[in-house]
């Protein structure tokens, strides 16, 4: 992790999980002079300010960015478009725009249009969080050892990726660039998909809860204590990031559904070679994602856990890993 200056001023639109995360760990390693937020409600800017995450913070985008070196867009995705024509008159030549956000092509869409000549802009994507947000959440450590995906447009200038590449590296990241489809693809599977199936068999059980009386909350240890916490992720947050890449979505669900009528019929004929089988292919994914060092709490003030072993339901899981858009 290097401490090199990379900006003097950085403005952060949307200081909550991410925004306040990457503000507190680029002060720790010295990486700008000066943050400046901004964010809708008076509490949220109090906050920033009281923790230190900025050094001011106004309600006004065109305000906070004035005269930034780096604009980081880390509101919720619906407000990007807003924000990059509010902002778009006062960026400074030479200066860089980017953002955090968990989809990619729309993100091009709804930002690059704003952007004038001279301004770069790289979109990147963290992939790491938790599922908590606002400024109160966030912690310098979210992106240590986790990846950083950065989808430039071609023709972006080169020196301006390189530098949102080194911002990340230097708090922890590791950096790779993707063609934007590419990465709305891989985040769908890897991510959005996982989220969907948390909130909903979520709701499934609170619906058989009431209308059964099963004990659901009762006996939540083991699987369903994990996609409660999934499930617990900012609903704004989520609902924009499945508007926002519905075709990947809708295409992953599909092939999920098709997956999922073939093990219902393996249990339904007691086929138990083919269950045994598709759980033996998820077992060494597991492993994969735990020897790639992916698999532990995004939190690393938390103190890493041993893999539960696969034939154990009730051995605890790892807190926080799942909840990275
Ligand atoms: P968050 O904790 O809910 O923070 C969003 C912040 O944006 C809030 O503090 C909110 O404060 C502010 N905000 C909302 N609308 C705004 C507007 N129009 N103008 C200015 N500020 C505004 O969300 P987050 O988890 O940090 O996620 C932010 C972005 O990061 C999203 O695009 C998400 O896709 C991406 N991301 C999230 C994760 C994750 O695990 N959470 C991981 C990777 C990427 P006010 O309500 O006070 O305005």
């Amino acid at each position: 992790m290097s401490g090199a200056r990379i900006a003097h001023r950085m403005a952060i639109l949307g200081v909550g999980l991410i925004g306040s995360s990457l503000a507190l760990a680029a002060r720790r390693h010295g990486l700008v002079d000066e943050v400046v937020g901004c964010a809708r409600s008076a509490e949220t800017r109090q906050t920033a300010l009281d923790r230190g995450i900025v050094d001011a913070a106004t309600a006004d985008p065109a305000e906070a960015a004035a005269g930034a070196d780096i604009v980081m867009f880390a509101t919720p995705l619906s407000a990007y478009a807003g924000l990059a024509e509010a902002i778009a008159p006062v960026l400074k030549p030479e200066s860089i725009v980017t953002d955090v956000g968990s989809a990619k092509q729309s993100v091009i869409r709804d930002i690059g249009p704003f952007v004038p000549d001279r301004v770069h802009f790289v979109p990147g994507h963290p992939v790491a969080g938790t599922e908590k947000s606002g400024p109160e959440a966030g912690f310098a450590e979210l992106f240590e050892d986790r990846w950083t995906i950065l989808t430039p447009p071609p023709g972006t200038d080169r020196d301006a990726v390189e530098r949102v590449s080194a911002l990340w590296k230097a708090v922890g990241a590791m950096v790779e660039e993707m063609d934007p489809r590419h990465h709305d693809r891989v985040l769908a599977i890897t991510s959005h998909l996982p989220h969907l199936i948390a909130y909903t068999i979520v709701s499934t059980a609170s619906d058989l809860e009431s209308d059964e009386r099963q004990e659901v909350i009762k006996f939540a240890a083991g699987g369903f204590r994990d996609f409660t916490r999934i499930a617990g992720s900012d609903p704004v947050m989520w609902r924009d990031i499945f508007l926002d890449n519905r075709e990947a979505v809708l295409d992953v669900l599909q092939r999920f559904n098709e997956d999922i009528t073939a093990l219902q019929r393996a249990i339904r004929w007691g086929e138990g070679e083919v269950l045994a089988d598709r759980f033996d292919r998820a077992r060494q994914i597991r492993t994969g994602v735990i020897e790639a060092h992916q698999a532990g709490s995004f939190d690393p003030r938390e103190p890493e856990k041993a893999a539960p072993a696969a034939s154990d339901p009730q051995a605890p899981s790892h807190p926080g890993s799942e909840g990275e858009p």
